[in-house]
């Protein structure tokens, strides 16, 4: 059977092919998923296929999402693939991060290694030749961040014209300038973000250009890749704890589907538990699974939060995000502009550095340790999801005790480490030196 997209909502489940160029369930309005389809070989088999390519020179090989191509089916041939080798990305061990937040022992999985420096990468690769495959000419995004940059290199790569719509004022310019760079068109709109939205969908229809924005479910296939190279590269043996930052709450539902998937064709014995950590100004995820009523989401009008790439006030895969949670037995915690800060600072000490939204899960975990949730010898996977270089200007802030959290409260540099400006004297350098 062909792959087909089906409605997330349970009690509608309408399913639709997999060519058909939709975004949200044409009956319902619901979220849309690609149905899962069971690979025809054995666990033991792909997992030994699998390594093999590893060693391949072949681009689809190579690249760490399209190694998993069984678990990611809604192509019929590969002939559409865009791949800048994305996935591939390390786990790395961080003794002092483990210590900083109460564990015996604690890993990164750091998605800040992708070329443009996110794991949306992994997502845009499936995005991109999607769009190819359908035929389309153009693809468009509303984003000022991660999206638009890798949106805008997997388009371009692809022989796609990128198109990026982002409102007046508000602009990250780290990743606005990647997306100058990748040769993006860029609309500065003078509207907020939901009007720029319905804008972006009025074009698309008029003008056949598709979009890329965090509901479309072959981004989210790519996102599920990330568990499935985790898993791998731990032959095969889920940590206790999965945790991760929290924005529009895309690659929660890519985790956890893929997880599940895993589990359903048993390439792993059990699901670990996912814990999803958001900002305390930007935590509508937060208030809704610890309300009593989780019918609906109650979005945050004005989301502040310096971890930009997770400042959403109305995520819109919510309901997939929720229940993926549930179904690991999971939690969601929220963290302070300081905790995020601090957490961020540890991360670099250790070697690694990320940006600020993927600090969060450092942050996050040393709050759940310290309530008794995370246990101290539990097995934990962090996600750092963002390159440190994305935001070299609050890095400098922060070690030179200038970083001011929306509202203009200050943030204390716990960790800061500032320049020392000094005369050319070699005798005073060196005192410095000794007592440091
Ligand atoms: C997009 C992004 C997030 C948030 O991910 P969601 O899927 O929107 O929850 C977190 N960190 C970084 C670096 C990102 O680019
Ligand atoms: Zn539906």
């Amino acid at each position: 059977m062909p792959a087909q997209l089906v409605c997330f909502e349970r009690n509608c489940r309408a399913r639709f092919p997999i060519a058909e160029v939709i975004y949200n369930c044409p009956r319902c309005g619901g979220l849309l998923e690609v149905a899962p389809d069971p690979p025809n070989a054995s666990p033991q088999d792909l997992k030994t296929l699998w390594r093999s390519r590893r060693a391949g020179n072949q681009p689809l090989d190579q690249s760490g999402v399209w190694r998993y191509r069984e678990m990611i089916p809604f192509l019929e041939n590969h002939d559409s693939v865009v791949t800048l080798r994305e996935g591939n990305t390390p786990v790395l061990d961080a003794p002092r991060a483990a210590a900083y937040a109460g564990l015996d022992r604690l890993a990164f999985k750091h998605q800040g290694f992708n070329p443009t420096g996110s794991f949306k990468d992994n997502g845009m690769t499936c995005g991109a030749s999607q769009a190819i495959r359908l035929g389309m000419k153009r693809v468009a995004c509303v984003s000022t961040g991660n999206t638009s940059a890798s949106m805008a290199a997997y388009a371009s790569a692809g022989g796609l014209e990128p198109v990026i719509f982002i409102p007046h004022g508000n602009i990250a310019y780290g990743k606005l300038a990647q997306a100058l760079e990748y040769g993006a068109r860029t609309f500065q709109v003078k509207a907020n973000f939901d009007q720029i939205l319905a804008l972006v969908r009025t074009l698309a229809e008029r003008l056949g250009i598709y979009l890329l924005n965090s509901i479309n479910p072959f981004r989210i296939e790519g996102q599920k890749t990330i568990m499935v190279e985790l898993m791998d590269q731990r032959d095969w043996r889920p940590p206790d704890w999965i945790v991760l930052p929290g924005g529009n709450l895309g690659n929660i539902s890519a985790f956890g589907k893929a997880l599940r998937e895993m589990r359903d064709f048993h390439l792993i014995p059990n699901l670990p538990r996912l814990a999803v950590i958001q900002a305390e100004g930007s935590a509508p995820f937060y208030e809704l699974f610890h309300s009593r009523d989780r019918s609906a989401l109650r979005p945050v009008e004005r989301p502040e939060t310096l971890a930009t790439a997770i400042r959403i006030g109305d995520p819109v895969s919510w309901p997939k995000a929720l229940h993926e949670v549930d179904c690991s037995a999971g939690t969601v915690e929220k963290v302070s502009e300081q905790e995020i800060a601090d957490a961020k600072a540890v991360i670099g000490r250790c070697g690694i550095g990320c940006e600020p939204a993927s600090a969060a899960t450092l942050a996050g975990l040393r709050k759940l340790v310290a309530a008794g949730t995370v246990s101290r010898g539990a097995d934990v996977v962090a996600v750092l999801t963002g390159n440190l270089l994305k935001d070299p200007d609050y890095i400098y802030r922060y070690h030179t005790g200038q970083l001011e959290a929306p509202g203009g409260v200050a943030i204390q540099s716990s960790f800061g480490n500032s320049p020392v400006v000094t005369e050319n004297d070699p005798d005073r350098i060196a005192a410095m030196l000794e007592d440091y």
